[in-house]
């Protein structure tokens, strides 16, 4: 069902949208699929709606994914943990699945705004969101996870690697949506760390640093991901190179891993110049790697 808000006179500081609230994904899939109309997702609204309050967006339908039950759950598959879209932060904090196979993820999550945010943001809404100062884009980048992404004419999956591609910019094409995203389980040998500069608990990072690596005497495998610094989560893999092969007592490797930062791009922005967040960076690299 289709309810048009203008036609029913409410005053909302949002521009008028249709709404439809379908209760499978063929049928949300089927409405992004139309021709002309400017449609978008609703899944935790914890974003779009200050978006369309601010006017930043003004959609011609909104389509709710809160009904659709196969766009939530946390599934054990193999190797890999695969988590619905719709299924909330708050889920993942509580989920068997995570707390055994993830540990990152669960690591991550209570740095990730508060509980109200956390009861109702979506790893799904996250994902497409793509906000450079996000935690959930530059874990699935350390953890090395797929995106799956559905359209009326199938699926498709994309390595979180080539998904997240600039500011608020994805792979993802208008007609599709995030289904799942799939995330390789931890295995025994294989250590985390992650970390978070802000001015208060709960606020978006000003920097942040997650680190996965196989093994840690010497490092082997390392993935180090800076997000809150450019316009999207980034790798340093001249970082990771200067770790590689090494060991943690090694003074001059951490020191050319340091220097290596500088081929990242640091971006100011309201809170921090370039060269602050290029220093917090660079005590994150270090907190991250006395950890792991
Ligand atoms: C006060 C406050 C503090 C916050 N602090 C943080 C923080 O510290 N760290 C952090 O990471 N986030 C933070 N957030 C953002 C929060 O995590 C968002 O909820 C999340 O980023 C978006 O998820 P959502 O489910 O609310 O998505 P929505 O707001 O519903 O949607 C976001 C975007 O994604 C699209 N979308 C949603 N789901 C899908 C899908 N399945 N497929 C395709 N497109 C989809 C929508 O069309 C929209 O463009 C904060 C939000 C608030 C209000």
């Amino acid at each position: 069902m289709i309810v048009t808000a203008g036609g029913k006179g409410f005053r909302m500081k949002a521009p008028d949208f249709d709404y439809a609230c379908p209760k499978t994904l063929r049928e949300a899939l089927a409405l992004l699929d139309e021709n002309g109309r400017d449609v978008m997702p609703l899944a935790g609204g914890q974003s779009l709606m200050p978006v369309l309050n601010f006017r930043l967006a003004a959609p011609d339908l909104l389509v709710d994914l809160n009904a659709i039950s196969e766009l939530t759950g946390i599934t054990d598959q193999n190797d890999q943990i695969v988590i619905g879209a719709m299924t909330r932060y708050a889920d993942l904090e509580t989920s068997e699945p995570v707390t055994r196979h993830l540990p990152l993820l669960k690591q991550a999550l209570p740095f990730i705004a508060h509980p109200a945010i956390r009861n109702r943001g979506t790893i799904g809404g996250s994902v497409a969101l793509a906000d450079p100062a996000a935690e959930m884009p530059a874990l699935l980048l350390a953890l090395d996870a797929t995106i799956i992404l559905a359209s009326t004419t199938g699926e498709r999956q994309v390595a979180a690697d080539n998904f997240f591609t600039g500011l608020y910019e994805t792979a993802r094409r208008p007609d599709e949506i995030v289904k799942a995203v799939s995330v390789p389980k931890a295995f025994g040998a294989r250590r985390f760390a992650f970390d978070e500069l802000t001015r208060r608990h709960g606020d978006y990072a000003m920097v942040g640093l997650a680190a996965t690596v196989r093994a840690t005497s010497p490092f082997q495998e390392l993935r180090l991901v800076f997000f809150g610094i450019a316009d999207r989560a980034l790798r340093s893999v001249d970082a990771e190179r200067a770790l590689n092969g090494r060991t943690c007592d090694d003074q001059q490797a951490m020191q050319r891993a340091t220097e290596a930062l500088a081929a990242l791009s640091f971006d100011s922005d309201v809170h921090s110049s370039s060269s602050t967040k290029r220093h917090l960076a660079a005590v994150l690299l270090k907190r991250v790697m006395r950890t792991l």
